[in-house]
């Protein structure tokens, strides 16, 4: 099945929801936190054989660092930059360290019967677009605070962006991008709330076409 590409233009990233979209090398992709609270755990494939994915052990081994940002080169497991960061204008915690929420985790907190989960998110999402991949990778973590510490440990800190900012990322080959609004309202990592919330994306025209 040949996956279409997602063509311009915008959509609200649902609370505790995903969405998958293909998108052609150059394309820039513009993720906005309204409240700057959500965290949004993002994956990309090579969409021409999605055995190649961002891997974030990869993006912390080439580059010898824990959080993304503009300098960072995001790398499948080739180690090639599958995507990018062309802009940002969040406080720049975009974290690798962290899995994905998924059913185990939101058994352990004591949850009843289904929870969503940004794991279910993302094979739900790659799942509309007839694609099925065998397991979750590590994320790249976007607008979430996580730090190490000299001792070793890790803290997971409230959320440090400002209401609107954003992150556009850019396609530097042919991938399908994931997205979820991670569904955790257990514990703060989406705000002292506890509440998810909508973010939107925006898909913009090639550079040239203008943004209508
Ligand atoms: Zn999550």
């Amino acid at each position: 099945m040949t996956v279409s590409y997602q063509p311009p233009g915008s959509f609200v990233l649902e609370a505790g929801r995903g969405k998958a979209i293909r998108v052609a090398p150059g394309t820039l992709v513009k993720i906005t936190n309204p409240y700057g609270t959500q965290a949004i755990d993002f994956w990309a494939y090579n969409a021409e054989d999605t055995a190649e994915y961002v891997s974030t052990e990869h993006i912390r081994s080439v580059n010898s660092t824990v959080p993304v940002n503009k300098a960072t080169r995001i790398v499948s497991w080739k180690r090639r930059p599958l995507v990018s960061i062309a802009e940002d204008t969040s406080s720049g915690d975009h974290d690798t360290l962290l899995c994905a929420c998924n059913a185990a985790i939101y058994a352990e907190l004591g949850c009843e019967g289904y929870h969503r989960s940004c794991a279910d998110n993302l094979h739900e999402g790659l799942g509309e677009l007839g694609v099925e991949v065998p397991f979750t990778p590590g994320p790249v973590n976007l607008f979430m605070s996580v730090r190490a510490e000299p001792d070793g440990t890790l803290t997971r800190l409230l959320p440090t962006s400002k209401p609107g900012s954003h992150v556009t990322l850019k396609a530097e080959r042919d991938v399908i991008m994931a997205f979820s609004c991670c569904p955790q309202d257990v514990t703060t990592i989406n705000g002292p709330d506890r509440t998810v919330r909508d973010c939107l994306i925006e898909v913009l025209p090639p550079s040239g076409e203008g943004v209508a």
